[in-house]
């Protein structure tokens, strides 16, 4: 591997080799994208946010299955289901930071 290659990813979505450029939203690092093809490829969501995202999904949790079948409709609907299985591996992250936020 040549020295360059060791400071560059491969994107996922398009194959190319390259150093992700950092998006900031209100000052602070919001994600990362491929300069190529514009994808996200991670995410630097604040602890305070992901946080916020495990509350949500705890009050989901506690939904009947009905509702729940509701927001997965929902969910399925407007993003697909391909990004809806992206926003799963977000929340699962989140729910974790949740817990360990309340843990400590
Ligand atoms: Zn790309």
């Amino acid at each position: 591997m040549s020295e360059q290659r060791k400071f560059q990813a491969r994107c996922a979505s398009c194959d190319h080799f390259m150093v992700p450029r950092v998006v900031f939203r209100g000052g602070e690092p919001s994600h990362s994208i491929c300069p190529f093809c514009g994808v996200q490829v991670k995410s630097f969501v604040s602890s305070e946010d992901a946080f916020a995202f495990g509350k949500a999904l705890g009050r989901l949790w506690k939904m009947s299955s009905v509702e729940k079948g509701f927001v997965d409709s929902l969910v399925q609907g407007g993003f697909g289901a391909a990004s809806a299985h992206r926003m799963f591996k977000v929340f699962k992250v989140a729910l974790l930071v949740g817990i360990v936020y309340l843990m400590s």
